[in-house]
């Protein structure tokens, strides 16, 4: 049968009827503007439908419906994809952020959760055990998607990326089974999820390794610009032969005033003064002008970013790993900075080392494992007029800093930025991926992602 968008929301009620648990929402109906909007405020599409579901099993209701329309499928988590892949127009959306259980085994020191939990609401229901699984650093972001492609955050050293803690997931797949995936039960599922986004499968629930986690030495050190070269340059030493238990990230931006500035965030997630022994060169080379560094519970610096990032804001982006902070590339961010456009802007170096840097680059589908800094161009502005600006700095900053990047960029940062592009995310694993990828979604259902394309490769013999 054959809908448009006119009789959709009646065949999806016809179809799905009362076995659906949860809602579907169409145009023209009741909270449709607020289910189709997501964080890119750049993003402005209009899906068919949204199914929202409340299970795994109106996810498997909402595969099959799609399926058999032969309709275009979206995956919403958190809604947080730059590239804004939650949603499509034409297509049906099948909106999981409802999907928010939780429960904590503090025996085994690990978590099932679902996955429209936002870090903020994972973090809360771990930390009240002093447990903790490695994620982000802005607390609205999904769990699901930030998984699925990695997961950078404040304790990577010590305890590795989000999809390293992984420890199983269920799925739904594109033939509308429900599969898990571990290290014992599909084997080569579970290495494409860690790292290779949601291309294989919709994933219903997560379980990861929890770690302890009590009160953190952590916050900010601001320094005015005309230091901004000498602190780089001993940042990128000091952090070199930091211990696993500090990690950190720098930032170059400007003030509300319009002023560049630098700033050096840390969180050591180890004992407080051993931290404090730690962190004494950083804090004494240079006077900053703010000192913000201090003990603290864990989710408190989980959520210390969030005011920078509030949902709707126009956003673009641009990305590539950094080994080194050299001279060259501290030059060029001395000449663009000052210039930039908007002061929600942000330049990050999220510094990736310690246990996230020594895993093995094939171990799982996230290949990027090095000691260096995911650098990213985060350039946000609300108004619509001032987008041309916006997206032509940060290319051109992009464009002056590709000599000093390496040729891959973490998936969770790209936009919609070409299969090139994509492939440099995946790296060597690429091939292997497309692989999986034909063994679970040979008609390439879930393309509402940074794709990995199962035509890829058979032609020319790869994988
Ligand atoms: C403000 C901000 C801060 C960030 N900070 C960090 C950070 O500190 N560290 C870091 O590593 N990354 C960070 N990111 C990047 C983040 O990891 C990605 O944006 C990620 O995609 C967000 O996941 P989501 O579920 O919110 O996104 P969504 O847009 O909902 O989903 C992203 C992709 O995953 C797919 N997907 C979502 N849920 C599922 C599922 N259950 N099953 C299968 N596929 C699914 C979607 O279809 C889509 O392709 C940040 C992003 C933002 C906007």
């Amino acid at each position: 049968m054959a809908v448009g968008a006119g009789g959709i929301a009646s065949v999806i009620r016809q179809e799905l009827g009362c076995g659906l648990q949860g809602k579907v929402v169409c145009p023209g109906e009741g909270g449709y503007e607020t289910a189709r909007a997501v964080f890119n405020g750049m993003i402005d599409r209009r899906p068919l439908a949204v199914i929202q579901a409340v299970d795994a099993s109106d996810v498997v209701r909402g595969i099959t419906f799609t399926r058999r329309h032969n309709l275009p499928l979206s995956v919403r988590g958190g809604g947080h994809s730059v590239a804004g892949n939650a949603v499509g127009d034409g297509a049906v959306m099948l909106d999981l952020s409802g999907m928010k259980t939780v429960r904590v085994d503090p025996a085994t020191r690990t978590v099932r959760a679902g996955p429209g939990l936002t870090l903020g609401e994972l973090d809360r229901a771990t930390q009240a055990f002093g447990l903790a699984t490695p994620l982000g650093v802005v607390s609205m972001t999904g769990i699901a998607g930030l998984t699925l492609g990695g997961g950078l955050g404040w304790l990577n050293g010590r305890c590795g990326l989000a999809c390293d803690n992984l420890i199983s997931a269920d799925l739904a797949t594109a033939d509308a089974q429900l599969l898990r995936a571990s290290s014992r039960e599909n084997e080569d599922l579970f290495w494409g999820i860690r790292g290779g986004g949601g291309n294989f499968g919709v994933v219903t629930s997560f379980e990861y390794q929890l770690h302890p986690v009590d009160r953190v030495l952590a916050g900010a050190l601001s320094y005015p610009w005309r230091m901004a070269s000498p602190v780089l340059r001993f940042y990128d030493d000091f952090v070199k032969a930091a211990p696993d238990e500090l990690s950190t990230a720098a930032s170059l931006g400007l003030t509300p005033a319009g002023e560049p500035t630098v700033s050096i965030a840390v969180c050591y997630c180890g004992p407080i003064d051993e931290g404090e022994q730690v962190l004494r060169p950083l804090r004494t080379f240079r006077s900053p002008v703010d000192d913000g560094i201090q003990p603290m519970p864990y989710t408190v610096v989980q959520s210390a970013r969030d005011e920078g990032f509030p949902s709707g804001r126009l956003h673009y982006w641009k990305s590539g790993w950094l080994r080194d902070v050299t001279d060259g590339a501290i030059e060029t961010l001395m000449q663009f900075v000052p210039q930039m456009p908007s002061s929600a802007s942000g330049v990050g170096l999220q510094q990736m080392h310690g246990v996230s840097s020594r895993v093995a680059p094939s171990a799982t589908a996230f290949p990027h494992r090095a000691e260096h800094y995911d650098f990213l161009i985060g350039s946000q502005w609300s108004e619509p007029t001032d987008s041309d600006r916006n997206v032509k700095w940060t290319r051109a900053l992009f464009e002056a800093m590709e000599p000093h990047l390496e040729e891959s960029v973490y998936v969770n940062n790209l936009g919609d930025e070409g299969p090139e592009r994509v492939q440099a995310a995946y790296g060597a694993n690429y091939p292997r991926l497309t692989a999986v990828k034909r063994t679970y979604d040979p008609d390439n259902l879930f393309r509402a992602n940074q794709n990995i394309d199962p035509s890829t490769g058979i032609s020319s013999g790869v994988g």
